[in-house]
C-alpha cells in the first residue's frame, strides 16, 4: 500500500531508540525525509546511519533534550517546514505519589504534556496554511487503563489527551489531523527499565516479571516496535485525513473494554 507521503518532511522526536525509532523507520520506508532527535549522540547517529543506508531519504540529526525550550528550538530550526510531527519523549519514573515533590510533577507535565503542546503550537498553523499535516503523539495505554506506579505518566498524558481532543476538531478542516497512539507493552529499553524498577521494589527478578507480563497479554507476547511504527505511518498517510482526535490503543488486546 502506497501511503502517499513520499517527499514529505517529518520531525520525529526522541527517535534514536524504541518506539520513536520505529516510527522514523516506517516513515523513511515511505520516502519521508526526517529530522530525528535524542539526547545521546551515539545511538542517534547509528539510527540515522541505518536509515540513510536503507532508505533514500534525507536524515537530519539533532542532539538535545526535547523537553527543554532550547531542545525544541534546535529541532524545529533544523527540521524547517514539516508536514508530519511525531511527539515523543521518555516517560516519567515509576513510584509512589507520596514521594513526588512539586518539581517531580512539573518535570512530568513539562515532558509529557507541555512539550508536545509547544511543538504542536509551533507547527500546526503552517501545516494548515499548506493544507496537509499529520501529528501523532506517542502517549500510553495507561491513559485508558492507569498503572498505579506510573501516576506521573497517567496524569501528564491525560492532560495532553484532553487538549488534543479539542484542537484536533479545529484543524481537520484544513487536512491537519492530530491523533494519539497508546502503546501497551512493547519490547523496548523502556519496558526493561520499568521491569528493573519493579524488580528492585519486589525482589522478583526482572526476567521473571517480563516473562509473566508477556504471558499474561492476550497476544502472549510483547509488541514489536515495527508494529507500532506501521500504525504511526498509517496515521501519517494521505488517506488518513478523516481520522482525527482518536486514541488508538496498541496493546495486544490487554485493555478489556468492549469499546
Ligand atoms: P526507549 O526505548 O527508552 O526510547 C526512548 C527514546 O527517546 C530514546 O531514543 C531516547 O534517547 C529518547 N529520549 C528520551 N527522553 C528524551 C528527551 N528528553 N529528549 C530527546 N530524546 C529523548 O522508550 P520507548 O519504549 O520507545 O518509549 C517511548 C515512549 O512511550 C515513552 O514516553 C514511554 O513512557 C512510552 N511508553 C512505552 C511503552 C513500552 O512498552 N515501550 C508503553 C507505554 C508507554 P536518549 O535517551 O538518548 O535521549
Amino acid at each position: 500500500m502506497d501511503l502517499g507521503i513520499a517527499g514529505r518532511r517529518a520531525l520525529v522526536c526522541a527517535s534514536s531508540k524504541g518506539l520513536g525509532r520505529a516510527c522514523a523507520l516506517a516513515l523513511a520506508a515511505e520516502g519521508v525525509h526526517l529530522t530525528l532527535t535524542a539526547r545521546g549522540a551515539q545511538a542517534l547517529a547509528e539510527t540515522a546511519r541505518h536509515i540513510r543506508e536503507t532508505c533514500r531519504v534525507e536524515v537530519i540529526e539533532v542532539v538535545g533534550d526535547i523537553t527543554t525550550a532550547q531542545g525544541r528550538a534546535d529541532a524545529l530550526a533544523a527540521a524547517g517546514a514539516i508536514d508530519i510531527l511525531v511527539n515523543n519523549a521518555g516517560g516519567p519514573p515509576p513510584g509512589d505519589f507520596r514521594d513526588w515533590s512539586r518539581d517531580d510533577w512539573i518535570r512530568a507535565v513539562d515532558a509529557n504534556m507541555l512539550t508536545p503542546i509547544e511543538l504542536i503550537k509551533s507547527s500546526v498553523d503552517s501545516m494548515m496554511e499548506r493544507g496537509f499535516g499529520r501529528i501523532v503523539n506517542i502517549t500510553s495505554a495507561a491513559v485508558k487503563a492507569p498503572i498505579d506506579i506510573l501516576g506521573l505518566s497517567n496524569a501528564a498524558r491525560s492532560g495532553l489527551t484532553g487538549f488534543v481532543a479539542g484542537l484536533a476538531r479545529k484543524t481537520v478542516r484544513r487536512n491537519v489531523t492530530i491523533n494519539n497512539l497508546l502503546p501497551g507493552p512493547f519490547a523496548t529499553d523502556r519496558l526493561a527499565a520499568v521491569a528493573k524498577g519493579q524488580a528492585a521494589a519486589t525482589g522478583v527478578p526482572a526476567e521473571e516479571i517480563l516473562a509473566r507480563r508477556a504471558a499474561e497479554n492476550p497476544a502472549g507476547r510483547f509488541g514489536d516496535p515495527a508494529e507500532f511504527g506501521a500504525a504511526c505511518a498509517f496515521l501519517c498517510s494521505a488517506s488518513a485525513g478523516f481520522v482525527t482526535g482518536q486514541n488508538i490503543v496498541l496493546d495486544g488486546g490487554a485493555y478489556p473494554g468492549t469499546l
